[in-house]
């Protein structure tokens, strides 16, 4: 029955949803998340970090998978982990494999809205575009030359969609060891190295979606209406300013710096901590 699907039957069962963690990040990042979206999406969600911690894995089960890879921000310990999330979607045999990075807020209402309106069947690659023109970099070849690439790739910081039809593409350069080696090949970080397989490797093509944000881009600009239907936010730091969405409550900017837990009572008002909030 896999594949025979109509529209409007995807269901979140579908997806998997991988979110990538560090350590450090475990009590400062996971827990916002954990309170906030991934209680809406606990099946759904596996964390993909670096070290054992027993706080994580008590709220997440063997939903926390702890990988080897080392705990640094480096090209090479990035695309381990990318490997990882990579690997276990594919173990999964779910029709969509969704990347989020730990300071993401993750809608999944609109998540399934947006991918309805394609088929896991087909080769879709979905997310915000790094830049607004391809990049170019230099591909190493077996003989120690260069040969020039281009290609568009979705930037990890936003989070990304890729149907289980392009994935398995994939597999000859993203599965197993394959992606670390790939990743060599061009020496740039995880998210390139994704859209490098996709647009030179499998000839697929990043499709651009507006509604994948990450906080490289200015999230005050996002209209507050239009804060419930996108499918990725962010919080962070750009241009030496904190960047957060433009949300009036039910929490304070001191209760609630991120923004995120006043997004989640505007999505999920049922919530237990939203009844309890200011005013609501
Ligand atoms: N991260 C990681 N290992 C590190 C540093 C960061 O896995 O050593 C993860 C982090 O948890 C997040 C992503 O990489 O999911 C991006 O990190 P961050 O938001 O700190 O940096 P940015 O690139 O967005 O400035
Ligand atoms: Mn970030």
């Amino acid at each position: 029955l896999e594949g025979y699907r109509t529209e409007g039957s995807l269901t979140l069962g579908d997806v998997f949803i991988a979110v990538k963690t560090t350590k450090r990040f475990h009590q400062s990042r996971m827990e916002l998340l954990l309170d906030t979206w991934i209680s809406r999406a606990r099946k759904q969600t596996y964390v993909f970090t670096d070290e054992e911690d027993d706080a994580l894995r008590r709220r997440m089960g063997d939903h926390a998978i702890f990988t080897n890879c080392s705990a640094e921000h480096s090209h090479l310990a990035l695309s381990c982990k990318m490997a990882a999330e990579f690997n276990a979607f594919l173990a999964s045999g779910r029709s969509w494999f969704c990347h989020l990075d730990d300071d993401n807020y993750l809608n999944p209402r609109a998540l399934l809205k947006l991918l309805s309106s394609y088929s896991a069947t087909w080769d879709v690659y979905l997310g915000k575009p790094s830049l607004n023109r391809p990049i170019w970099a230099s591909e190493m070849l077996p003989n120690n030359q260069t040969k020039s690439v281009r290609f568009w790739f979705a930037t990890g910081g936003a989070g990304f969609c890729i149907s289980h039809k392009l994935a398995s593409k994939m597999v000859p350069w993203a599965s197993g060891r394959n992606f670390l080696s790939t990743a060599e090949l061009i020496r740039l970080p995880d998210d390139c190295t994704v859209g490098y397989i996709i647009e030179c490797k499998v000839g697929g093509q990043l499709l651009p979606s507006a509604l994948f944000h990450s906080h490289l881009e200015n999230l005050q600009l996002i209209p507050p209406s239009q804060l419930t239907q996108q499918v990725t936010l962010s919080y962070g730091v750009f241009e030496n300013k904190l960047n957060v969405i433009e949300l009036n409550g039910p929490f304070s900017p001191q209760e609630d710096p991120s923004r995120f837990r006043s997004l989640h009572c505007h999505l999920y008002p049922d919530t237990s901590w939203c009844l309890q909030a200011a005013g609501w």
